[in-house]
C-alpha cells in the first residue's frame, strides 16, 4: 500500500509535511463537522509546492482539500478518509500594497485581520468582513465568497477580488483577472472561483481591491418590538443616501445571551436589536447619527442608544461578532452542537421570513437564535441539537429544510454567504428546482469536469 506521506515528503521535502500527530485536527472544522483524519497534510512554501503536490495527487487520483483556517460553517474544508489536505495558511505573506492603484497582492493564508492591520497604516482597508475576520484566511474567504458585517454597503468577497493565481489539479498555474479596477476579457474566471469551495483549483495568490478608510463612523443600537420597524429603518436610511457600513440584528433569544456577555441593557418589549453603523466625513458624522436615530424612532424603535465611545462601539460590535461563539458556548453546556442556517431574502421580505422562521422554531422543540445582516436580508439561525438524539436531529434537519423553503418562497437563496459545502446540497437542489433551473447544477458539474477531470478537488462539496 502506498505511504502517501512518505511519497509526498520525497516529492516536496520533509519540511512541508505536517507531523502525523497533528493530522486528526484536520478531520473537523470550527462548526464541528466530522470528516476523517487525512492520509497526509502539506503546508506549502510557494505555488511551486502546491503545483507539485497537486500533480502528485492527480496522477494517483488522491482526493485533495484546500484548507485555510477551517472556519467555514458547512463542512466545506473537511477531508474524507485517505485524502490529502493542502493547508494554505502557511502562505501568509502580504506581498504588495498599491494605494494609488487601489489594490494589494496577498498570499491565500494571510488572514483578513492581518491584511486590514497592514492596510490601516496607509489609511486603507479591505471591506469583506465576516465575523471571523480575525482568523479567516483570504483563500478560504474567497473559497466561500464570504460576506459579513459590511456587505450591505460594500458587497461580498467576489466584488473585491480583481485577479487570482490558481493551481489546477494537473499542476498548471493560471492567472485570472488583472491588476485593474475593471476589465472585460471574456468569461470571468475570477468570479467563478469565488465561492467555488476549493473544487476547481487552489488559490496561491490574490489581487484584492482596497478602499480608503472612511473618515468617521458612528454607531447606535435601536430596540424594536417587531422586525418590520427595523427593516423600514434600514430602507429609509438607504433611500436617504446614508451609508450604512453595518445594519445587524439579533432576536430576543440572542439578546438574552448578549445581555449576559456584554452587560447590554434591553428595554422591556424588545424582540429585536438593530445595530447600525454609519460612515461619512467628520463634519457630517454627528448630524448623520442624529438623523439616523430619528428615523429609527419614527419607525417605532422602543429605545435607541448611541455608542458614546470606542469602548461602547466595540461592545456592540463584539456582541454581534461573537453571537455564534456565544450560542456555541451555551449549547456546549448541555453537550449540544450548533448548526447554522444562512438564508438570504430581499430586504422587503426580511420581516415576513423571520415571522415564518419564528413560527417554525416555536413548533420545534429546539433552542434557536435568529440574527444576521439586515442590510442584505441575510438571516443566520443557530440551531442547537443533541447529535446522538434521533428526535432532535430530525427536528434540526426539518428546521434547516423549512428555513430553506421560506427563503425560496420569498425569492431568496438557501445560502447568503456560508456556501453549500456538505450541508446544503439538498437545499441547493431545491432552490434550483423551484426556479426551474435544475440544468444549472448540471452546467456547474460540467465546469468542474473541465477544471478537474479526475474529480480530485474537494469532491462531494456543493453537489455530489
Ligand atoms: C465565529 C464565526 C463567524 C463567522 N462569520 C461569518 C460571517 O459573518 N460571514 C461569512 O461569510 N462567513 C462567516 N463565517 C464563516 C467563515 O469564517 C468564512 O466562510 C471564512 O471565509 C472561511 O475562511 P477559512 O480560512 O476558515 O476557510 P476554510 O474554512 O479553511 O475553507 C473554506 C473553503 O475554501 C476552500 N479554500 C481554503 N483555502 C483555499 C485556497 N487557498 N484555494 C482554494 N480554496 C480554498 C476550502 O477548501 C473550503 O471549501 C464565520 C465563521 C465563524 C467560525
Amino acid at each position: 500500500m502506498m505511504d502517501v506521506s512518505a511519497e509526498l515528503s520525497r516529492t516536496l521535502g520533509k519540511a512541508t509535511l505536517v507531523e502525523p500527530g497533528r493530522l486528526p485536527a484536520y478531520a473537523t472544522d470550527k462548526a464541528d463537522f466530522r470528516g476523517s483524519t487525512p492520509a497526509a497534510a502539506v503546508r506549502p512554501r510557494n505555488a511551486g509546492d502546491v503545483a507539485k503536490a497537486l500533480e502528485f495527487c492527480n496522477r494517483r487520483k488522491l482526493r485533495v482539500v484546500a484548507r485555510g483556517a477551517g472556519s467555514s460553517l458547512t463542512g466545506a474544508a473537511v477531508p474524507g478518509g485517505k485524502w490529502v489536505v493542502i493547508d494554505t495558511s502557511s502562505l501568509d505573506r502580504i506581498l504588495e500594497i498599491h494605494v494609488q492603484d487601489r489594490y494589494a497582492v496577498v498570499e491565500p493564508g494571510a488572514t483578513i485581520g492581518a491584511l486590514n492591520k497592514r492596510l490601516a497604516r496607509y489609511g486603507y482597508f479591505y471591506p469583506p468582513d465576516p465575523a471571523s475576520a480575525a482568523f479567516a484566511t483570504i483563500g478560504g474567504s474567497i473559497g466561500t465568497n464570504a460576506g459579513g458585517l459590511k456587505a450591505g454597503l460594500y458587497g461580498t468577497t467576489k466584488d473585491w477580488v480583481l485577479g487570482l493565481e490558481v493551481v489546477l489539479p494537473n499542476g498548471t498555474v493560471i492567472n485570472t483577472g488583472s491588476r485593474t479596477l475593471k476589465r472585460s476579457i471574456g468569461y470571468d474566471l475570477t468570479a467563478l472561483l469565488a465561492g467555488s469551495e476549493g473544487t476547481l483549483g487552489i488559490i496561491t495568490k490574490a489581487i484584492l481591491k482596497i478602499w480608503p478608510l472612511p473618515e468617521a463612523h458612528r454607531m447606535f443600537a435601536a430596540y424594536f418590538g417587531g422586525m418590520k420597524g427595523a427593516v423600514d429603518t434600514v430602507a429609509e436610511l438607504e433611500k436617504l443616501g446614508i451609508a450604512l457600513s453595518a445594519a445587524e440584528f439579533i432576536d430576543k433569544s440572542g439578546l438574552a445571551l448578549v445581555r449576559k456577555h456584554n452587560g447590554i441593557r434591553i428595554p422591556p418589549g424588545s424582540n429585536y436589536i438593530l445595530i447600525v453603523e454609519t460612515v461619512s466625513n467628520k463634519e457630517a458624522a454627528d448630524r448623520v447619527l442624529d438623523q439616523a436615530i430619528m428615523i429609527a424612532k419614527s419607525n417605532g424603535a422602543l429605545s435607541t442608544k448611541p455608542a458614546r465611545s470606542e469602548g461602547e462601539r466595540a461592545d456592540l460590535f463584539d456582541a454581534r461578532r461573537h453571537m455564534l461563539i456565544s450560542s456555541k458556548e451555551k449549547a456546549e453546556r448541555t453537550h449540544r452542537r450548533v448548526v447554522i442556517a444562512d438564508i438570504v431574502v430581499p430586504l422587503s421580505q426580511l420581516h415576513l421570513s423571520l415571522r415564518e422562521m419564528h413560527h417554525a422554531v416555536a413548533r420545534s422543540s429546539l433552542d434557536v437564535i435568529l440574527y444576521g445582516h439586515a442590510g442584505e436580508g441575510n438571516v443566520h439561525a443557530d440551531i442547537a441539537y443533541l447529535p446522538g438524539d434521533a428526535k432532535e436531529t430530525k427536528a434540526m434537519n426539518a428546521l434547516q429544510t423549512r428555513f430553506g423553503e421560506i427563503a425560496i418562497k420569498h425569492c431568496g437563496s438557501v445560502s447568503g454567504e456560508h456556501g453549500i459545502g456538505l450541508e446544503k446540497k439538498d437545499l441547493l437542489k431545491k432552490e434550483f428546482a423551484a426556479r426551474s433551473t435544475s440544468e444549472s447544477i448540471e452546467l456547474m458539474k460540467r465546469i468542474k469536469k473541465q477544471f478537474d477531470p479526475n474529480g480530485i478537488l474537494n469532491p462531494g462539496k456543493i453537489f455530489d
